[in-house]
């Protein structure tokens, strides 16, 4: 089988597809999605939870992209909600400091807030009375409530911008596994070598498309474009075209346990507590509400060696032995030398198989809380946190080729960002040239189109 297209973008998660939209927009071009699943946003952008963050938590200056995306994003994702009836349960998240220490941090975020643009009324610091008087089952020093952080369902947000996409003219190229790249700079093309996979795997109760299916090399495709969003496994295709090579990354997975009713139902709104260790992917687990309102508690961030190892330790032992042997070795082993993060990620895997371990971590600021309430596990979700020889790389990275443009460590809150990133991303093509070749659409009357929702100023607004 041979696919042409003036645009490939491998990933069909929330961010692949947000792109597709912007660019089948704006642009007249041939775009083909393509996925390794069957459908789109199968992996993180749906396991994960579900939380459309307020940016009163990051950093104005060291997040600034990550801030104005999430800032951005929050009234697309509105309309969005609104325009077609999506789940939108806009309950806050109360931050909560665990002791007095922690209380700057506080006030370090409500500055954070309104640096990043949001209104002084979105959020408030409460002393312990007052978070008790909200909440009377959280104990902590003092907290931040942020009133319009909302809970949402992402899988759906991700299902419904593709079918805006598919009516701007977007092809779906699903169950293809990309597994090599060749950029061809003398005829401007990139040729994409791909398996072609079959059913879905999770028809069969198995979590890797890699593994679980079977493989015949049969697809090419060919495009004057790639874009590389392939979440948890961008990073791989990077160093196929050469890119990043001092780059690695780990893989955690976050898993949660459903709270019962009907103690569940006593806390209304999320709570999060304050990161001990900022540095590190390891934030004590969350009291969180879903879309649906059913209430969870987690994720923790346990050290697995893939990013489709939804149980266990690994998918496969040859998943294990390639990462453990995956250049370049010095940033892991750095990480791996120090005590500090070889705890906190055994601390993460011992709440991985002890309920009670996991039960333990939110007890701190929901006390009554206890094991027997914990009725089953929620669905995980796995984090790909990008490292170099200093450590976690803190944002997300763009990097590119002649033909093709690679996204990485697009990770939390990269769902909340995604409607404004993607156009960031778009943004960053046209500036450097590489959507020149390309017709620009004729603007279309607003009431006739139908994705006129999202305006490509407003999301790419003090980017
Ligand atoms: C536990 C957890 C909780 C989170 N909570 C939140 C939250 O509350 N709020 C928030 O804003 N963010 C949250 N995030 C982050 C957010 O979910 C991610 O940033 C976002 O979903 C990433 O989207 P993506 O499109 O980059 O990746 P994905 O959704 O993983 O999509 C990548 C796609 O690429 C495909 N693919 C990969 N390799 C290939 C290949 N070789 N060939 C073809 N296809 C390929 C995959 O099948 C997949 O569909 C959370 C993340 C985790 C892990």
């Amino acid at each position: 089988m041979r696919h042409s297209c003036d645009i490939a973008i491998v990933g069909s998660g929330i961010l692949g597809v947000s792109i597709s939209f912007w660019l089948s927009k704006l642009y007249d071009c041939s775009i083909l999605l393509i996925d390794k699943e069957g459908g789109v946003a199968h992996h993180t952008s749906s396991r994960n939870t579900g939380v459309v963050h307020r940016p009163f938590y990051l950093n104005p200056e060291k997040k600034k992209i990550f801030a104005r995306c999430s800032q951005n994003s929050y009234t697309l994702w509105s309309k969005l909600a609104l325009k077609f009836n999506l789940p939108w349960r806009q309950l806050g998240t109360i931050e909560v400091a665990l002791d007095d220490s922690q209380i700057p941090t506080l006030e370090k975020y409500k500055r954070w807030s309104l640096a990043n643009g949001m209104e002084e009324w979105e959020t408030e610091i409460l002393n312990a009375k007052e978070v008790r008087e909200i909440e009377p089952e959280v104990e902590c020093a003092g907290a931040i409530y942020s009133k319009t952080d909302t809970c949402v369902d992402y899988g759906e947000f991700t299902r419904c911008v593709f079918n805006l996409a598919e009516k701007n003219g977007v092809k779906f190229l699903g169950n293809c596994d990309v597994v090599g790249i060749e950029e061809n700079g003398e005829c401007g093309v990139v040729m994409l070598h791909a398996r072609e996979l079959e059913n879905s795997s999770r028809a069969k109760g198995e979590n890797n498309a890699h593994e679980a299916r079977g493989k015949r090399f049969i697809s090419e495709i060919e495009c004057r474009l790639l874009i590389n969003a392939a979440g948890g496994c961008s990073l791989d295709l990077a160093h196929q075209m050469g890119l990043a090579k001092n780059l690695t990354d780990l893989h955690f997975r976050g898993e949660y346990w459903v709270v019962s009713e009907p103690f569940a139902s006593k806390i209304r709104r999320n709570v999060y507590s304050v990161a001990k260790y900022p540095e590190f992917p390891f934030l004590d687990p969350h009291f969180i509400v879903r879309a649906s309102g059913r209430r969870e508690i987690g994720p923790n961030a346990v050290l697995v060696s893939g990013p489709g190892a939804y149980s266990g330790l690994s998918s496969s032992k040859k998943e294990l032995l390639e990462k453990i042997f995956e250049r370049p070795l010095s940033p892991k082993i750095k990480l791996f030398t120090s005590r500090k993060f070889l705890a906190l990620a055994w601390k993460e895997w011992r709440s991985s198989f002890s309920k009670s371990a996991m039960c333990g971590r939110v007890k701190q600021f929901i006390p009554a809380l206890e094991e027997k309430f914990l009725v089953e596990r929620g669905l995980s979700g796995i984090r790909s946190s990008v490292i170099d020889e200093s450590g976690f790389v803190p944002e997300a990275l763009v990097l590119e080729s002649e033909k093709s443009l690679h996204v990485i460590n697009y990770n939390s809150p990269g769902a909340t960002g995604a409607p404004s990133f993607s156009a960031y991303v778009v943004s960053v093509l046209k500036e450097k040239g590489f959507l020149d070749s390309f017709t620009k659409k004729k603007k279309i009357a607003q009431e006739e189109d139908h994705s006129e929702l999202w305006n490509f100023e407003f999301a790419t607004k003090n980017l």
